[in-house]
C-alpha cells in the first residue's frame, strides 16, 4: 500500500509541478490521468526515488521511503517514458546484468527468472539480439520484463503506449492486465481509453493538483 501525503514539487525555475498531492494506492492497477505538462513524469519520478520532491512524504507498507530510500528501491520495477541507448549486448545477458544489480546474485535463480521474463514478454525468440535493434513495441515489453527483476511490489509506468501500433498496444495492456493482479500498478497517461479499460482506480492531475479520484467508470463519465 502506497500513499502519497502533501507531495510537492518546485523546480528552479519557479515551475510549481506539483502542489500538495495526497493519494492512497492500493494493490491493483492505478491509473495517474493528465493532460501534457500536469506534473505527471514529476510525479512517477518521486515515486521511483529519482528526484527528491521539495515538500511531502511518500510510505510504502507504513515506511518512510523519502528517509529511506533502499526500502522502495528492492521492491521497485520503473518503466521510464524514454529508453536511452542500450549497449551492444544481447538483450538477454542485458536482463541477465541488470538481475544482478537487482541483486539476484544465484546464478541459476537469475537464468530461471530471465528465461520466465523473455517468456512472459513475448521476446524469447530475440533474446539474442541488442534492444538497440528492437521495435517500439519490443522495446516497451522488455522495459516491463526490466522493470519486473526481481519481483517487485510496485511497479510505474509512465506514457507507455505512445507510438505503438494498436495490436502492439493491446498486447501491451494484456502484459499489465497479468502484472496488476498481483501488486501495485502505476499507470501514467494522458489517454482516458487506456486508463477505463485497464485500471480499477483513478485520479486526475491537472496543473499539479489532483482534482479528482475513484473508479474510472464513474470518473469517466463526468469527464
Ligand atoms: P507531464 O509528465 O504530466 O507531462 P511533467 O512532470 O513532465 O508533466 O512536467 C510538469 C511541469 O514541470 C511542466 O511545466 C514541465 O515543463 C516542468 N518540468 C518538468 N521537469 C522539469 C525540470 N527538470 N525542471 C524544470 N521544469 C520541469
Ligand atoms: P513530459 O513528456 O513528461 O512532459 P517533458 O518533455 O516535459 O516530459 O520533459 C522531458 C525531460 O525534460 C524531463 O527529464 C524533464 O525533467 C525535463 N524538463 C522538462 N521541462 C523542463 C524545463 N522547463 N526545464 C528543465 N528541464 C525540463
Amino acid at each position: 500500500m502506497l500513499t502519497i501525503r502533501n507531495l510537492s514539487q518546485t523546480y528552479p525555475n519557479g515551475v510549481q509541478a506539483l502542489k500538495s498531492v495526497t493519494l492512497d494506492i492500493e494493490p491493483g492497477m492505478f491509473g495517474l490521468l493528465g493532460p501534457n505538462g500536469a506534473g505527471k513524469s514529476t510525479l512517477m519520478r518521486t515515486l521511483a526515488t529519482l528526484q527528491e520532491p521539495t515538500h511531502g512524504q511518500i510510505l510504502f507498507d507504513n515506511k518512510d521511503i523519502l528517509q529511506n530510500p533502499n526500502v522502495l528501491r528492492q521492491c521497485l520495477g520503473y518503466l521510464p517514458q524514454e529508453f536511452g541507448v542500450y549497449p551492444k549486448i544481447s538483450a538477454y545477458n542485458l536482463l541477465d546484468h541488470l538481475a544482478v544489480l537487482k541483486g539476484v546474485l544465484h546464478k541459476k535463480e537469475r537464468k530461471e527468472q530471465v528465461e520466465a521474463l523473455l517468456q512472459q514478454t513475448n521476446l524469447y525468440q530475440v533474446r539474442n539480439k541488442s534492444v538497440n535493434t528492437f521495435s517500439g513495441g519490443m522495446r516497451q515489453r522488455f522495459g516491463i520484463a526490466q522493470a519486473l527483476l526481481g519481483n517487485p511490489q510496485l511497479i510505474i509506468v509512465d506514457e507507455p503506449t505512445a507510438g505503438l501500433d494498436p495490436e502492439e498496444r493491446n498486447r501491451f495492456h494484456n502484459l499489465l492486465s497479468e502484472i496488476g493482479e498481483n501488486i501495485v500498478v502505476i499507470l501514467s497517461t494522458h489517454i482516458v481509453e487506456d486508463v477505463r479499460q485497464l485500471c480499477s482506480k483513478m485520479a486526475i492531475l491537472i496543473a499539479g493538483e489532483i482534482k479528482l479520484y475513484g473508479s474510472p467508470n464513474k470518473l469517466v463519465e463526468a469527464l
